[in-house]
């Protein structure tokens, strides 16, 4: 564990002390406080990767650091990079954030013009340093390394086929899956092999690669994740969003196109093209969630489509109310577009505690709500005897929503609305969210009544499909997204075999 990290979990455990007689009484009954420093940064909300690789450039493992920071959004659970000085590639990669896994110590032996680094979060395999990206191998005498985001829908069949021919797996992602497709055809070419194993595996995966003297950048043929290319100085950037480019003063180039490969070397850039020419799936939670506010993904910039989703809400629900208020700052972007087009004061009505970390320390219930309750502190003075319009991202479980309503009661607030800027999520998602079935979505069983009744709100609206596609500047007829979460079409078909802990599943059943 680093010594930062280190002071991190002190800290935490010190806070305790300072917690009310009460307080302290139920954090004995309820919950273990947190060994690991990491887990008090798991993501309130399901987030995916990170990717970033830079070509040519001296400080190719210092930029990634600056890359992988500025993705940090994405994923929390580990950070890497793979660096090459032309003649070897190695790697450092931890469990924690960026800035807790590289020091000036770390990334000095990091040496080379060639780097690739990945931000976690965990959606095929555990949460350990064994899954932690790049995921590095030797072949032959070359080099490879992988980062990936998204998840392989047909993963399961593909591990036990190659398993059967006699690979051998390092870790439980389904990242470790293109290596060794691409090694059983190398004796084909470099190229070819690429385009085979991409064509191999099916689902959601933008994937950035590196050998001794190439980088490598591929969008699956639906692009469901984003993935732009850009150049500083003369060097040529892959990442997952622009917010990346902006923090090392890149220029953005262009995204890579959905079934396009990227190899860039020293002889410039060249772009293959592969898999089948489909109707593009771009993932539109990305705008509702994902993505950081200052990027451009799809061709769109992230803040002004969240702006769009509060002026649509409040033209689809014309409510009353004293103020509006984003709940508690993930919907601040629909929270003023609503504000603005509905004339009624935005406010900030819930402050956060930026100090105590991520909730959801511990996956049980009563941590969860303790996590919530500490975090977060309402304005009393402001909620008193108010009617409140909350603008919510999403609703998932409702377990958080429910805690964080029962606050605001006890702060005074007279009415409590909720506008929720998306439709309601009733469907898994398959391709790299951390939703993967049913159970783990409210509205999947569940009226749009019963989950006002759960959350304990005098009313609950969500946006409509058609409003979602219009603030994305596009129509139920044109559209180029995937909303498969929504309405339950998936543009790809998925393998239910297919989950999170699948692979160590099927590993320890055959020791049952
Ligand atoms: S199912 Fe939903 S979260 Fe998953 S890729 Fe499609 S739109 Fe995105």
């Amino acid at each position: 564990m680093p010594k930062s990290a280190r002071r991190r979990a002190a800290a935490n455990e010190s806070s305790t002390a300072e917690c009310t007689e009460d307080a302290a009484k139920v954090l004995s009954k309820t919950m273990t406080l947190p060994t690991s420093p990491f887990a008090s940064y798991l993501p309130s909300r399901r987030e995916e990767c990170g990717i970033f690789g830079i070509f040519g450039h001296p400080d190719a493992a210092k930029l990634t650091f600056f890359g992988l920071y500025a993705l940090q959004h994405r994923g929390q659970e580990s950070a890497g990079i793979a660096v090459s000085d032309g003649v070897r590639v190695q790697e450092y990669k931890h469990m924690g954030l960026v800035w807790e896994v590289f020091r000036e110590e770390t990334l000095k032996p990091l040496t080379g013009h060639l780097a690739i680094g990945h931000v976690r979060y965990s959606t095929t395999g555990s949460s350990l340093l064994a899954n932690a990206q790049p995921f590095l191998v030797h072949h032959g005498n070359e080099y490879y390394a992988i980062a990936h985001n998204g998840n392989l829908t047909n993963a399961a069949h593909l591990r036990r086929k190659l398993e059967h021919h006699g690979a051998i797996f390092q870790s439980t992602m389904d990242t470790e899956i293109f290596v060794h497709l691409l090694a059983r055809k190398l004796r084909n070419g470099f190229e070819e092999a690429l385009v085979d194993a991409m064509e191999t595996v099916h689902g959601a995966y933008s994937v950035v690669m590196c050998t001794r003297d190439k980088l490598i950048g591929v969008r699956d043929p639906y692009g469901f994740r984003p993935l732009c290319l850009g150049r500083v100085n003369g060097s040529y950037v892959l990442a997952s969003e622009t917010c990346a480019l902006d923090l090392i003063e890149a220029e953005y180039i262009r995204d890579i196109e959905p079934g396009e490969i990227v190899i860039i070397d020293q002889n410039g850039l060249h772009s293959l093209h592969f898999g089948p020419k489909v109707r593009p799936a771009y993932c539109i939670f990305e705008f509702i969630y994902f993505a950081r506010p200052d990027s451009n993904i799809f061709g769109q910039n992230v803040y002004l489509v969240r702006k769009r989703l509060g002026h649509i809400m409040a033209r689809e629900n014309p409510l009353t109310a004293d103020l509006v208020m984003p709940f508690p700052d993930s919907g601040n972007y629909a929270a003023l577009g609503f504000a603005e087009v509905a004339k009624i004061p935005l406010e900030m009505g819930v402050i956060r505690n930026h100090y105590v970390g991520r909730t959801f320390i511990q996956p049980s219930q009563a941590m969860r709500e303790f996590g919530v309750r500490v975090k977060l502190n309402p304005v009393r003075e402001l909620l008193q005897g108010k009617r409140v319009i909350l603008i919510e991202d999403s609703i998932i479980r409702g377990t958080t929503s429910r805690t964080r309503i029962q606050t605001l009661r006890r702060a005074g607030a007279k009415e409590l609305h909720m506008l929720v800027s998306c439709p309601p999520h009733r469907f898994p998602c398959p391709y790299g969210i951390d939703f993967s079935t049913k159970g783990e979505l409210i509205a999947a069983s569940h009226s749009v009544a019963e989950i006002r009744n759960f959350i304990g709100l005098d009313s609950l609206d969500y946006l409509s499909l058609d409003g979602l596609l219009e603030a994305a500047g596009t129509t139920s007829t044109d559209h180029q997204f995937c909303m498969a979460c929504f309405t339950g079409n998936y543009p790809v078909k998925f393998d239910e075999e297919v989950s999170k802990h699948c692979f160590e599943k099927e590993l320890h059943s055959k020791h049952a």
